[in-house]
């Protein structure tokens, strides 16, 4: 579904993504883990077309999108929910979740609300309140939401466990495991690699800027490196 080949992004002098390639084909979940600062935001914004590349392709669904406007890339499919949820606090959920969705007329956009709902009930209980009264759990899951209302194949998740106690983290990576079974196809961005390898079917190990390591979500979990280095073991 999507093929990022040797793609480099810069800031300025600073190598953010050096020739990095990776894969993700329909119907996975895909972990990218790594510490703080390797460029994992940077890929992913670099694919959903809010960082600018230097070299290198996106191909996705066979197309070459790395210049392409991120609206478009919206309605080809892929929809990022960024990292620190960015939510808008004075608005309520459900105008929040009406957001995401590209078209304001789009007859789907009620079942798209309702299948929101229906992953995450603690939103529907409090549709009218103003997002800002969320909990942080509750924001991401208001941010993955927002995410899904422009109906997605391809969904991208900065970070979404950051600063959440354990319950709520297996609670949003079981829901990003429940859209896998609708063919929701996930890159999974994360901090967090025992959780995100743990669901993820294959897994990439992001080191400054470089693909250092890849494998099955279980065989990254075994590795002894990414052990010592990402799950502090
Ligand atoms: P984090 O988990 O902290 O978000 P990350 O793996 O997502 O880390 P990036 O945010 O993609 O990493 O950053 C990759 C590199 O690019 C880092 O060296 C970072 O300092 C640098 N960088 C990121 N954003 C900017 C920016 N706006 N201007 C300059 N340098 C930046």
């Amino acid at each position: 579904m999507l093929t990022v080949e040797a793609l480099s992004s810069s800031y300025g002098r600073i190598m953010a993504l050096r020739e990095v390639s990776l894969e993700v084909k329909a119907g996975e979940i895909v972990a990218l883990v790594g510490s703080n600062g390797a460029g994992k935001t940077t890929l992913l914004r670099a694919i959903s077309g809010v960082q600018p590349v230097r070299g290198g392709r996106i191909l996705f669904e066979g197309e070459a999108i790395e210049k392409m406007e991120p609206h478009l890339r919206v309605v080809r499919g892929i929809s990022q929910s960024p990292e620190g949820r960015q939510v808008f606090g004075p608005l309520s959920i459900e105008d929040n979740l009406k957001l995401g969705a590209y078209r304001r007329q789009d007859a789907r956009r009620q079942a798209r609300l309702d299948h929101v709902y229906g992953l995450f009930p603690v939103l529907a209980e409090r549709r009218r309140t103003p997002a800002m009264s969320l909990s942080g759990g509750q924001q991401q899951m208001l941010a993955i939401g927002r995410a899904l209302m422009a109906g997605p194949k391809l969904l991208l998740l900065d970070e979404p466990s950051l600063g959440l106690a354990p319950l709520l983290v297996d609670q949003i990576l079981a829901a990003v495991t429940s859209l896998r079974t609708e063919g929701i196809t996930t890159l999974l961005v994360e901090q967090n690699a025992s959780a995100a390898l743990a669901i993820a079917d294959r897994g990439y190990v992001l080191e400054t800027g470089h693909i250092t390591m890849e494998g099955t979500g279980a065989a990254l979990l075994d590795d002894p490196k990414v052990r010592a280095a990402y799950l502090g073991l």
